[in-house]
C-alpha cells in the first residue's frame, strides 16, 4: 500500500525507532507513547485491521503476539505486566489503517473496563 505510512515504516521510507524486525513483523516505539513503554508490532505485509484478517494469516497474528511477550521481557516489565490492544475501526480507536498491536507498559495502567 503506497499511501500507508505503516508500510512506508516497514520499508524503512518513513523513519522510526526500531526495536525488532523479522521476516514477518516490524516493531517500533510509538511516536506519542501512551505509557513509559509503548511499542507496536506490525505486519510486514498490509492489513487493513483484523477484520481483513484471513485464515492464512493466523500464524503471522500469533507470531506478532510471541514477539510482543519477547520485548515485554526485554523491556522489563514482564513482571511487573502490560497490556497488548488491537484498536479495529471508529468505534475501536483506530487511527493507522495497517493492523497493528499496542505494547503498553512501566506503569500501572487504568482499566479500560472501568
Ligand atoms: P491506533 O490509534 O490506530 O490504534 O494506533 C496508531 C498509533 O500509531 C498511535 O498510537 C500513533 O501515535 C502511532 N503513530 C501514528 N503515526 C506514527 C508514525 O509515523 N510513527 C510512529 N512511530 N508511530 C505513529
Ligand atoms: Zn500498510
Amino acid at each position: 500500500m503506497s499511501d500507508c505510512i505503516f508500510c512506508k515504516i516497514v520499508s524503512g521510507d518513513i523513519p522510526s525507532t526500531g526495536v525488532y524486525k523479522d521476516e514477518l513483523v516490524t516493531a517500533f516505539r510509538d511516536i506519542n507513547p501512551a505509557a513509559r513503554t509503548h511499542i507496536l508490532i506490525i505486519p510486514n505485509k498490509h492489513i487493513d485491521s483484523v477484520n481483513l484478517m484471513i485464515a492464512d494469516d493466523k500464524p503471522l497474528v500469533g507470531h506478532m503476539f510471541f514477539v510482543a511477550r519477547e520485548l515485554a521481557a526485554k523491556e522489563g516489565i514482564s513482571e511487573s505486566g502490560y497490556r497488548l490492544i488491537m484498536n479495529t475501526n471508529a468505534d475501536g480507536g483506530q487511527t493507522v489503517f495497517h493492523m497493528h498491536l499496542h505494547l503498553l507498559g512501566g506503569a500501572p495502567m487504568k482499566h479500560p473496563m472501568g
